[in-house]
């Protein structure tokens, strides 16, 4: 049977995750509502805003219900969903949902003008050694994180991927690539 996988769908760049899992075979659902989590076996907090979506997820009442998910399935985070799972943000209007232990830095790769794509290498022996597609916009920074928090790539010496059990947090987007290694990474276990 097939799987489905949510994608939070409040504010921000949800469509190509559509894309993305639709090509693994795997059926989206655009999650707006705490009840729409009860059919996913896991969910993406795509890019976006995140002042805005921190907002939205107090009014849409998906803040606990989110931690509560997380708790028995995989999150994956990119870009200001990636701020969303910190423990804790620099910007103090951001409430971070706390899923993965380390601090994100809003903006940290520059704004939209500097936006850029860069192959960068995947440390994990499962991603076969190819360099992966990276586009950063207005990308979040990864800092002081937990003993437990595993890098999975950087670049230039700071790191932009990290995962900690079943959750993975990236300051780029995988899913402009057109190359799917990252989110079948995420979902090996599914
Ligand atoms: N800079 C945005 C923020 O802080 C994130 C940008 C993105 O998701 N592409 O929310």
């Amino acid at each position: 049977m097939r799987k489905t996988v949510g994608i939070l769908a409040l504010q921000g760049a949800y469509q190509k995750h559509v894309d993305t899992l639709s090509a693994l075979r795997i059926t989206p659902v655009l999650v707006r509502r705490p009840e729409e989590l009860k059919n996913c076996a896991a969910l993406i907090l795509p890019g976006g805003e995140s002042t805005t979506i921190s907002l939205l997820i107090q009014q849409y009442d998906l803040y606990e219900a989110i931690k509560i998910f997380a708790a028995s399935h995989p999150v994956m985070g990119v870009c200001a969903g990636m701020i969303m799972m910190a423990t804790e943000v620099d910007d103090k209007r951001v409430e971070p949902l706390g899923l993965i232990p380390f601090k994100a830095l809003r903006n940290h790769y520059g704004r939209q003008v500097h936006s850029f794509t860069t192959a960068i290498k995947l440390a994990d022996s499962d991603f076969n050694g190819n360099a992966f597609p990276a586009t950063f916009i207005r990308a979040p920074g990864i800092t002081d994180m937990a003993p437990q928090v595993k890098i999975l790539a950087c670049y230039k010496n700071e790191a932009v991927m990290i995962q900690a059990d079943r959750h993975l947090a990236l300051s780029f987007h995988p899913e402009l690539s057109g190359d799917t290694r990252i989110h079948e990474y995420w979902l090996r276990n599914l």
